[in-house]
């Protein structure tokens, strides 16, 4: 898979399980499944169905730092430190005086309707709104479909970089049908990302107790992953100087699912959260004040 294949590429999980009854369809007509989320009773077999999702990075940090300053006319973003409850990278934020981020669909299927709906559930928060675009007019997020192939997004100004290397920012995988919850789910998550958010599990201050024999048995297992790729993309954490957001939001869109095989402290168990959380609105609203 593509977005397994790259050597920076950060992986997390978004669930395509069914939690709702109301469901749109997209070809064959789909079953519902329900269990309570967010609940220490959340695990790894139930965990089984994430599909994986992953954050691009440019594999050119010199030229992703290049479209960046761009992006801010020469005058990087300095401390901000606001204590925001969510976090998103520093150093490829957006500029904050922007009020506009384009958006083009590869190929327009009907869901894509339904994606760009979904994306705008950002937009009550923010002084920042998603404009759809044809893909000739240009735009700052390329979106495709590609079933099969897995959820992601780089990361804010890292869009762009993308595009002119990938021909397009963001990807979702979905086969068959898709439920409204997943679909709400997965798309302010990778469009969270596109506005520079980062996994919440990775930030200063998560200090997930993970117990790390279960973690790395199951993601090598599972995904066939190495040891130094299971740290880099679970169990690592970024440092303060690389994002901004000091307080971890276990409710925020951007967590990803974490089963109770994987944490000693079952306190630290995260069901699938589906929803903007108040950190992740309070978090964008800073942003684009
Ligand atoms: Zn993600």
């Amino acid at each position: 898979m593509e977005s397994q294949s790259r050597e920076n590429v950060v992986e997390c999980f978004i669930v395509v399980r069914l939690i709702v009854d109301r469901r749109f369809f997209i070809g064959a007509s789909a079953a519902c499944s329900c269990f309570m989320c967010a609940s220490n009773s959340f695990s790894q077999e139930v965990a089984e169905s994430m599909p994986s999702c992953a954050i691009m990075t440019a594999d050119d940090q010199l030229a992703s730092d290049k479209i960046a300053e761009s992006e801010w006319g020469g005058n990087a973003p300095q401390n901000d430190d606001m204590g925001f409850e969510a976090s998103y990278s520093l150093r490829k934020r957006w500029n904050p005086d922007r009020r506009e981020i384009r958006v083009a669909f590869l190929t327009n299927p009907p869901i894509a309707d339904h994606v760009f709906r979904a994306a705008q559930g950002w937009e009550p928060y923010m002084k920042l709104k998603f404009k759809r675009v044809n893909v000739r007019d240009g735009a700052d997020i390329y979106a495709r479909f590609a079933p099969g192939q897995g959820h992601y997004s780089y990361i804010g100004t890292d869009c762009r970089w993308g595009y002119a290397n990938d021909g397009h920012t963001m990807s979702f995988g979905w086969e068959g049908s898709v439920s409204t919850t997943d679909l709400r789910r997965v798309t302010l998550h990778e469009f969270g990302h596109a506005l520079g958010l980062v996994h919440e599990h990775h930030v200063p201050g998560s200090d997930i107790s993970w117990n790390k024999p279960a973690v790395y048995d199951y993601y090598e297992k599972k995904y066939g992953w190495s040891k130094e790729k299971i740290d880099r993309n679970i169990l690592n954490q970024y440092t303060r100087n690389e994002v901004r957001g000091t307080a971890y939001d276990a409710a925020s869109i951007m967590h990803y699912p974490v089963p109770r095989e994987h944490v000693i402290d079952p306190e630290d168990v995260v069901g699938w959260n589906s929803n903007l959380s108040q950190g992740d609105k309070i978090l964008i609203g800073k942003m684009w004040s």
